[in-house]
């Protein structure tokens, strides 16, 4: 195909623009695998770099879309070859280099990871940076020595995509698991997930105590801010928090009182760079360890055409669980 169609993020004086247009193939960038995308998704990430709300996209023009699933139709990489079914999630798609929102991607094949045998390509982008995010968290729970036995975990900003998806797996592990969410209306959504208990946004976001009453010993935080503060300050003797989100702010107003004195852990996620064997490992896991008939329950599918208007409802904090989007007819 000589062009194709994409979501083209430009710069002017005026400001940053998103809009669906017709990409010409050779104008994609270098890269050694060229892949026929058949799923993408949108994340908080794409929110942010399609509505220009957070300086996410760093070349411009952009394809936006920072992760896809799909099939290699060229490769001059030893590991890749016509016809592979393959994932990408992050390594600057969508902010440096030409992203997910296209029939077409050029990319590094060693940014790839094969599609699990068992998981459809639309899974995985249901699943997509959100998903594989909240099984990094839980893996860096688990690293830490957390079991079910030891004690309840919390999920912030659940009824969002990593905050679904955490709550499955880690209902699926056997975790009595606690839902934090700003919308009271998703907790039959979230009970559905296997959520045995909700508590309000509200409850986490007054001015966090150095510590106070211990509540779980671990948790998944999507939100950051004064919500991890008080997340932090709730969280049981040797526990551990996993960071990956900052949906309620950036910065992080606790104080060393959770560390010092209850040998609380605060553990970074980082999805973007992270290495090629915890990635294969995340979505080995998340073929074994999220049920699927929950992730069904947690999607939605719309098309590239509705991508932009999907994005504008992310940043504001309206999207429930996960959408799903199919590229091409
Ligand atoms: P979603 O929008 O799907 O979920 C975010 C959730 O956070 C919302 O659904 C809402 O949950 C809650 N929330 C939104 N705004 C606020 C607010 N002002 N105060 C408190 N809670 C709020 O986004 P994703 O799940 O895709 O991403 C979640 C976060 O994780 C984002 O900040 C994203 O940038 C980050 N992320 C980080 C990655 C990494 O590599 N570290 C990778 C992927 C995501 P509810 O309605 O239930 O309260």
């Amino acid at each position: 195909m000589a062009t194709f169609t994409a979501i083209r993020i430009d710069k002017s004086e005026s400001g940053q623009t998103a809009a669906l247009v017709d990409f010409d193939e050779a104008d994609l960038m270098p890269g050694d695998v060229t892949v026929r995308i058949e799923w993408s998704t949108v994340n908080y990430k794409d929110g942010l770099a399609i509505t220009g709300k957070a300086p996410v996209v760093r070349r411009f023009p952009m394809i936006a879309g920072v992760d896809f699933a799909g099939s290699v139709i060229a490769s001059s990489h030893p590991q890749w070859k016509p016809g592979d079914q393959v994932i990408l999630n992050g390594w600057g798609l969508g902010e440096t280099h030409l992203g997910a929102y296209a029939e077409l991607a050029r990319v590094n094949g060693d940014w790839l990871v094969a599609l699990p045998k068992g998981m459809s390509a639309r899974d995985a982008m249901a699943i997509g940076t959100a998903g594989y995010t909240a099984m990094l968290a839980v893996m860096a729970l688990e690293r830490h020595g957390l079991t079910p036995q030891r004690g309840p975990m919390i999920v912030t900003g659940a009824a969002g995509g990593v905050g679904s998806i955490a709550v499955a797996i880690l209902v699926r592990l056997g975790y009595q698991v606690i839902a934090s969410t700003g919308r009271l209306e998703e907790a039959d959504y979230l009970k559905s997930l296997g959520a045995a208990e909700i508590v309000e946004r509200k409850d986490l976001s007054g001015p966090p105590k150095p510590l106070a009453k211990e509540r779980w010993v671990g948790g998944v935080d999507s939100v950051g801010s004064t919500t991890l503060a008080n997340v932090l300050s709730m969280t049981r003797y040797g526990g551990a928090v996993a960071a990956c989100g900052l949906a309620g702010g950036m910065d992080l107003p606790t104080s060393v009182a959770p560390f010092i004195l209850r040998a609380v852990s605060l553990l970074g996620i980082d999805s973007v760079m992270c290495s090629l064997p915890l990635r294969r490992a995340a979505w080995a896991r998340l073929d074994s360890d999220l049920d699927r008939s929950k992730l069904a329950v947690m999607t939605t599918e719309i098309g590239l055409a509705d991508v932009i208007e999907a994005s504008r409802r992310i940043v504001a904090g309206q999207v429930r669980g996960r959408i799903v989007v199919k590229i091409g007819g």
